[in-house]
């Protein structure tokens, strides 16, 4: 890498924040340019959805690295700055007021976008996303007006974002609606004794979950939603609208310069691309694994370790991530923690007992662990997370066995 060019950062989230820090730490010297195309410097979204949005944090909470601190560490930050094109054989970069910068490495951190309800209505200005801080203020901001004039809430998608939603308007007071056209929760990430908790855990505190329920539209009166319909007839009023049908990998650019994407843009375990000039970091990417499969991973722990590993393929020092990957949510009063993944599991095993405060939930293919959900109960899953990377851990039948201390397993 031609180190008086430099390396320019596309995305000013938490993976090219990672990115761009973790070049400074390894030693680079020439400039690094991190250019978002929000109007905000690098902010955390997991509380737009809880803490945030419950009005718990305030602004300074929120932002995840100063400006000055990032100048400090030599980094030039360039907020509302969006890039327009790549073009990989003269290694620039086109910002959409038309002027180019030159690279001599170039780390794609687009991140992802709400996946838009293509349904008739839906574009009314109470049907909302959540993703950026700017949408979030947007939701807040309809959750006071539909408390002052006594509206209920409809969230569209049983996700962990309808749901933490949900949960932060149940507890302001709001009657809240969950729809989600699978037959349960959360369906896609977690085994169904959970799926079915969760559901019951809404439940208890006052929302209507809505399972195996489609939505054909949305009804609206003098611009505004003032229902959602259901494909069996039903309707949900609303005076606002929160859609959480999942995500879309931003990978339009790479796409355009000739990368390889697949559902994100497709990266190997050290976050490069075909392109050695070129590395992705983040909800943008599909990592292809050992066995050949894409996985995609949007956490902020995927977005840091791959934003650490993408900085080091630039420097010329390959860092896989294979780590096991984790993951979290908050919704009431409980912390759902989750280490490994649960695909492909054929052994869901309870420790403790669903009606306790805490509790855990143990995966299983055959005896290989694959996973660990906790539930308030964090002990354990930093227990898990060891597990997990040691490639230890206990078998089924010692789990399930609340008196047995599976800490043991990692004793020489
Ligand atoms: C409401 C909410 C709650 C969440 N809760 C959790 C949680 O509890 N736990 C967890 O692990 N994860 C959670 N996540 C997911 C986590 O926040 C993401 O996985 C993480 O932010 C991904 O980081 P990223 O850097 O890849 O993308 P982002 O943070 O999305 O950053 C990408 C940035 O690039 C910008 N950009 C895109 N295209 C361009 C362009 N052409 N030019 C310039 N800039 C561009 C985008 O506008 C964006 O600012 C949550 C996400 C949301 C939205």
């Amino acid at each position: 890498m031609s180190d008086a060019t430099g390396v320019i950062v596309i995305g000013a989230g938490q993976a090219g924040v990672q990115a761009a820090e973790a070049l400074r730490a390894g030693g680079f010297t020439a400039p690094v340019t991190l250019l978002g195309d929000e109007p905000l410097g690098p902010y955390h979204r997991p509380p737009l959805s809880k803490a945030w949005l419950a009005g718990d944090v305030d602004a300074a909470q929120l932002v995840m690295r100063a400006p000055e601190l990032l100048a400090k560490k030599g980094i030039t930050l360039r907020t509302g700055v969006r890039v327009q094109a790549i073009d990989r054989s003269a290694r620039t970069v086109t910002l959409a007021d038309g002027s180019t910068l030159p690279y001599a490495g170039l780390v794609l951190a687009t991140g992802s976008r709400p996946r838009a309800l293509p349904l008739p209505g839906a574009d009314a200005p109470n049907v909302l996303p959540l993703r950026t801080r700017a949408d979030a203020d947007g939701i807040a901001a309809a959750l006071r007006h539909c408390a002052q004039h006594g509206l209920p809430v409809v969230v569209v998608g049983g996700g962990f974002i309808g749901l933490e939603v949900a949960a932060t308007a149940r507890k302001k007071g709001l009657a809240v609606t969950v729809v989600e056209l699978a037959p349960r929760l959360l369906g896609r990430v977690l085994a169904p004794v959970l799926s079915d908790w969760y559901a019951q855990l809404h439940r208890g505190q006052g929302v209507v979950v809505e399972l195996g329920a489609g939505v054909v539209g949305i009804e609206q009166q003098a611009g505004q939603a003032t229902a959602v319909l259901g494909s069996a007839g039903q309707r949900w009023p609303a005076g606002l609208v929160v859609v959480g049908i999942g995500v879309v990998a931003n990978d339009e650019l790479a796409r355009a310069a000739g990368l390889e994407c697949e559902r994100g843009i497709v990266v190997d375990d050290c976050a490069r691309t075909a392109d050695p000039a070129i590395v992705a970091a983040g909800d943008c990417t599909a990592r292809r694994t050992a066995d050949g499969t894409l996985l995609r991973l949007e956490s902020v722990n995927n977005a840091t370790e791959q934003g650490k590993s993408a900085a080091a393929a630039l420097l010329g020092t390959p860092r896989p991530f294979t780590g096991t990957p984790w993951f979290w949510s908050d919704q009431y009063d409980k912390k759902l923690q989750m280490a490994g993944l649960s695909t492909g599991a054929d052994q869901a095993v309870l420790r403790g007992s669903l009606d306790a405060p805490g509790f855990s939930v143990w995966h299983y293919r055959g005896d290989r662990l694959l996973a660990v959900d906790t539930v308030n109960n964090p002990r354990e899953h930093l227990l898990a997370r060891k597990l997990l990377d040691a490639g230890r851990w206990p078998a089924p039948a010692q789990v399930a066995d609340s008196g047995f201390d599976p800490a043991g397993v990692l004793a020489p």
